[in-house]
């Protein structure tokens, strides 16, 4: 039922390096993340449990009207919702069970419930950050939940509901190398970033001494940081930190937090009662305690305790 739209990552930007490869530990690395748990070997970590997660109360929606997205959702019969496969805590499918799990999961469960839809009726589509905009764009998802970050340049191709979270950009390296902080001492070094992501822009722009190496993904970043092909992989710090959970032996995350990334839900752009709907639903699970509890059943998880939301932007 999920399909995915992720093709299988490559480089936007051609490394200047020689790859070299080390099936082992990347296959080694894939297992982990795509499990879920642990080295192999060691106990998996805390990961969001289905039984600890919360169930959202599904509404009569018939009262939201005039939102030509929610209007073929109901004729369909369920939400196609964008999301993310591969951001421990965030967004990660289940590679045996397709199913996807972690903050923005429950985010859209939660406001999909607000609309009518409960979670049976949610069909995740994996889409990555550069695709974010034509997916909207050309309805291949009713709304997009995936560490998305709020921006006026982003606001010219899609709308925004929230935001929901803010994080921070940040360093991912490995554990074992003192000569990265932050981002003032990445001149000379290959950085990794998704492209199409904001974090992956701001190095472009601040700090173009940096051998910066675009990928669909993170995951393929930090396999790449896990074999020694890059030095760093920038991102928001809330994705950051779940790599670095699944690995602490290997990796740890670095240096202050550059930037304020403000997520947002990514609507079809001029589908305004949606918007309203989605920022009507936020804001009622923030005030009854949902929000809360999916924080803290999943991105809680990778040690952040739960902040308070931030304000929602009715723009
Ligand atoms: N929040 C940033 C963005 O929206 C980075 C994370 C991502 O690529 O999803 O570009």
């Amino acid at each position: 039922m999920n399909r995915t739209t992720t093709r299988a990552a490559r480089p936007r930007t051609r490394p200047r390096f020689r790859p070299r490869t080390r099936p082992l530990a990347v296959a080694l690395l894939l297992a982990v993340l795509a499990a879920g748990c642990g080295k192999a070997g060691t106990p998996p970590p805390k990961g969001p449990q289905p039984s600890s997660l919360p169930s959202y109360q599904v509404r009569d929606a018939a009262s939201i009207t005039g939102s030509p997205t929610l209007d073929a959702a109901r004729g369909r019969g369920h939400l196609v919702v964008g999301a993310k496969e591969d951001q421990p805590y965030l967004g990660q499918k289940n590679p045996a069970t397709g199913v996807y799990s972690g903050f923005d999961i429950e985010i859209a469960k939660m406001v999909g419930a607000s609309l009518g839809f409960p979670p049976e009726r949610i069909q995740f589509k994996t889409i990555a950050s550069a695709n974010r905009e034509t997916a909207l764009q050309n309805g291949q998802v009713d709304y997009y939940v995936g560490t998305y970050t709020i921006n006026d340049n982003r606001k010219k191709l899609v709308g925004f509901a929230g935001p929901y979270f803010v994080a921070g950009q940040s360093l991912l390296v490995r554990k074992n190398d003192d000569r990265i902080h932050g981002p003032q001492d990445l001149d000379g070094r290959k950085v990794c970033s998704a492209a199409g992501s904001t974090p992956y822009q701001r190095i472009q722009s601040q700090y173009p001494k940096a051998h910066l190496i675009g990928y669909d993904t993170y995951s393929a970043c930090v396999d790449n940081l896990i074999t020694d092909q890059v030095d760093a992989v920038t991102t928001d710090n809330a994705i950051l930190l779940g790599y670095a959970a699944k690995v602490p032996d290997e990796l740890k995350v670095v240096g202050p937090l550059f930037s304020k990334e403000p997520y947002g839900i990514g609507t079809p752009k001029n589908d305004t009662a949606l918007r309203a709907a989605l920022n009507d639903a936020l804001a009622s699970h923030e005030q009854n305690g949902d929000w809360k509890r999916a924080f803290d059943a999943t991105l809680g998880l990778s040690g952040e305790p739960a902040p308070t939301p931030p304000p929602i932007d009715r723009y």
